[in-house]
């Protein structure tokens, strides 16, 4: 048989990979390690040329990672242009905060065959090729034009869009025959192949042949929902091991006998981090006896910060912190912990356990895995309460015990807090058990090889939703 080809925009080469924050390096670190073979992505540097000659190769054991500088030009234009401020607010349904630039779209497909001849120099033909996520739409259809035949694979991590919203994007016709190329086609939620399968037949673009199956630009091709899991077993591990850790045990002695909720995002307007930092001031305005008895910790690591959406955004989220801190506070109580920077894994399964409420409220988010590692992290015998966002993926699996709340309501968060707060232990631990039997039993593994199953063309073994 032959090798796996991954594809991602950032690789995690193993030395450089400590406190990266981004979820696909996080679940795709699991999932190559089981496989074996090529690992090719952006070394997230730039540099003046950039030539197929440059590429960085690293063995590790049975994994090559491979990774090439790009240029300024080609950062600028097909990384902070094209897919952050176009693909990425189009897919999390922000027209309004959706850039259109047509030098941006040509440096995303001048990139796209500049990976493909990359792609072009290594690939076998008994090998399969899995592309991940919205930097790489283009690459099968640049293979196939190059004649390459190998069953290629591609998966979405963020949400797909609505019909009414992808065809406001000038390319978005390319971006649809581009997706025909590959053999399968992965989204996170059931939603999402709604979505998708909508922008293929409502202009007569695609035939819905049935069970998952289209047809579309003279290409048939599958498409599925893989709600993509954690390491379930290892992350409760590592959460309960976590209480050797320093900064665990000072924020345990710094919280004294206070309740704790936890909030853990990048920096992102998709993450609904203001809605959530009025909810808790709402919650501690309209019950007055939690003053001085709760206390958010926010953890946000900046992120994309050249893109200028994200800088307003970093002063936005601090000033509203500061104002809640200033309004509420006291001389002993510093309501929300609001923290600017990337904590590692082990760390923050800590605080997720030490937290009796996990607050988790995307406005719009592809899977979300904070929200499962944090029931992941809990103490079965004391489980803390999750508050989801119903807009993020993780909704549809975890609403078995979440409390699902409605991102753009403050009240409604507020009123989740209340609950969560006050919940019973026995509700509680129901509750945790609903979820938590779910993560464990679709986790990373099962959701990479059921994806690999259907790429390979043989049977997925298992239905991923629930
Ligand atoms: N994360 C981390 N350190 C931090 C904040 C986040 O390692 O300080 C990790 C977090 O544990 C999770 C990932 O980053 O695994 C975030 O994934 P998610 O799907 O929730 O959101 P994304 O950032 O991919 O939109």
């Amino acid at each position: 048989m032959g090798r796996l080809i991954v594809v991602s925009n950032r690789v995690p080469v193993p030395s450089k990979a400590a406190g990266s924050a981004g979820g696909l390096a996080v679940a795709l670190q699991s999932a190559l390690e089981a496989q074996g073979g090529i690992w090719l992505g952006w070394s997230g540097k730039t540099s003046g040329v950039r030539e197929p000659e440059d590429i960085e190769f690293n063995e590790q054991g049975r994994i090559t990672y491979a990774v090439t500088d790009l240029s300024r030009k080609d950062v600028d234009e097909y990384y902070t242009g094209f897919a952050n401020r176009a693909l990425w607010p189009l897919c999390h349904y922000r027209l309004d905060m959706t850039e259109f630039d047509r030098n941006d779209m040509a440096g995303y497909f001048r990139v796209n065959r500049f990976f493909a001849k990359l792609l072009g120099l290594m690939v076998r033909p008994d090998d399969i090729i899995w592309v991940h996520d919205y930097h790489f739409i283009p690459l099968a259809a640049e293979l196939r034009q190059r004649g390459f035949k190998n069953r290629i694979g591609f998966f979405h991590h963020i949400p797909w869009p609505p019909a009414d919203i992808l065809f406001a994007l000038p390319v978005h016709e390319t971006i649809m025959r581009n997706l025909a190329s590959y053999d399968v086609v992965g989204f996170q939620t059931e939603h999402d192949v709604e979505n998708f399968a909508g922008c293929l037949l409502r202009e007569g673009i695609g035939a819905n042949l049935g069970d998952g199956h289209f047809e579309a630009y003279g290409h048939k091709f599958q498409v599925g929902a893989f709600p993509i899991g954690i390491e379930t077993r290892a992350f409760a591990e590592a959460a309960s091991d976590a209480k050797k850790n320093p900064i665990v045990q000072r924020m345990k002695t710094n919280l004294g006998d206070r309740q704790l909720i936890i909030g853990v995002d990048r920096l992102d307007y998709s993450k609904g981090i203001g809605q959530r930092i009025e909810a808790f001031a709402k919650h501690v305005e309209n019950n007055p006896a939690s003053r001085g008895k709760v206390t958010l910790l926010q953890i946000t690591p900046k992120s994309r910060s050249e893109v200028p959406e994200y800088g307003k955004m970093q002063r936005e989220v601090a000033e509203l912190a500061g104002r809640v801190n200033g309004a509420l506070g006291d001389v002993d109580w510093t309501p929300i912990h609001y923290v600017n920077k990337a904590l590692n894994r082990n760390t923050l399964a800590g605080l997720y356990r030490m937290a009796r409420v996990g607050l988790v409220t995307p406005l719009r988010d592809g899977m979300n895995l904070v929200c499962k590692e944090y029931v992941a992290a809990q103490d079965p015998s004391d489980p803390g309460v999750l508050v989801l966002s119903r807009f993020a993926g993780a909704a549809r699996e975890l609403g078995c015990g979440a409390l699902l709340v409605n991102p753009y309501e403050v009240d409604s968060i507020a009123n989740a807090i209340g609950r969560a707060l006050a919940m019973p232990l026995k509700a509680r631990r129901e509750r945790w058990h609903a979820m938590m039997e779910r993560l464990l039993d679709y986790d990373v593994s099962q959701w990479c090889s059921d994806y690999l199953s259907m790429l390979k063309g043989t049977p997925v073994q298992r239905t991923p939703e629930p």
